[in-house]
């Protein structure tokens, strides 16, 4: 039976240390955990490549299932088998058994994830490969520390990684716009970085142009950034990069494979 709680994202995607309030449910929340066995697909830093993971039940996982069964038939009343203030997951990539450990600590109903190895670093790192079609390898590092900080909660440190790679972009997509006619080069040089960027919102995601937060930190100076409201907009920036990216690595494909000396080596070959 699927679960409610969504397992892997409290495994793969959220943070170390982030509190979840789970109140009068946080039992039935570590059972779902500890008894987890469906697959999801990431990246294994072992093998290098994508793969699906499943989740294993340790042995006394399956002892506390079986007790719990023959415990309700005997009594009718389901013991308290779930109340863990300490716990670990284990899942498994499916390709070439490597396995990815999980580490919880449950307070006062609030769950914790307070470590994993490999890290989410390791596992988050090997999507980014293909960022090399529009990153040099500098920006790439950059995007990988902001990535590291903000895992560490630290506000400004990430934010100031992850903008370095926001202004490269910037930058990239200036290139281009300054080829096309009524381009007020003169203007752009001499315009403040928020400025900057509206002067390019042609060629920006629509998800960044509404986004008051992130265009109002985009106009702070580095003296002026406060360390919560650079975690508030961190993840809006990081997404804004990504769909930038992914739509340039898109943009660069296309053009390499229409590409004239594309065409004439597939019609030879
Ligand atoms: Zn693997």
């Amino acid at each position: 039976m699927e679960s409610e709680f969504d397992v892997f994202d409290w495994l793969l995607i959220q943070p170390p240390y982030r509190a979840f309030n789970l109140g009068s449910e946080i039992k039935r929340a570590v059972k779902a955990i500890l008894v987890c066995s469906s697959t999801y697909d990431a990246f294994c830093p072992r093998c290098g490549k994508m793969s699906t993971f499943k989740g294993l039940l340790s042995p006394t996982t399956e002892d506390q299932l079986l007790n719990e069964k023959f415990a309700s038939k005997g009594f009718g009343v389901v013991p308290d088998f779930w109340g863990h203030t300490k716990f670990s997951k284990t899942i498994q990539c499916t390709r070439a058994l490597h396995e990815i450990d999980f580490y919880f600590h449950v307070d006062d109903q609030t769950l914790y994830k307070v470590g994993q190895y490999p890290s989410q670093l390791e596992i988050a790192k090997g999507n980014f490969e293909h960022y090399l079609y529009v990153l040099d390898k500098l920006h790439l590092e950059c995007l990988n520390k902001g990535l590291e900080l903000a895992t560490y909660g630290t506000g400004i440190g990430s934010y100031i990684y992850v903008r370095k790679v926001f202004e490269y972009l910037i930058e990239l997509i200036h290139l281009k716009a300054k080829e096309l006619p009524g381009w007020d080069e003169q203007k752009f040089l001499t315009s403040r970085f928020l400025d900057k960027t509206l002067m390019l919102h042609e060629h920006l995601p629509g998800y960044l142009k509404t986004n008051s937060k992130i265009l109002q930190i985009l106009g702070k100076s580095l003296q002026d950034l406060e360390e919560e409201q650079c975690l508030e907009c961190f993840n809006d920036l990081k997404h804004s990069v990504f769909i930038m990216i992914e739509e340039m690595v898109l943009e660069k494909k296309i053009n390499e494979a229409m590409s004239p000396e594309t065409t004439k080596n597939s019609s030879t070959n």
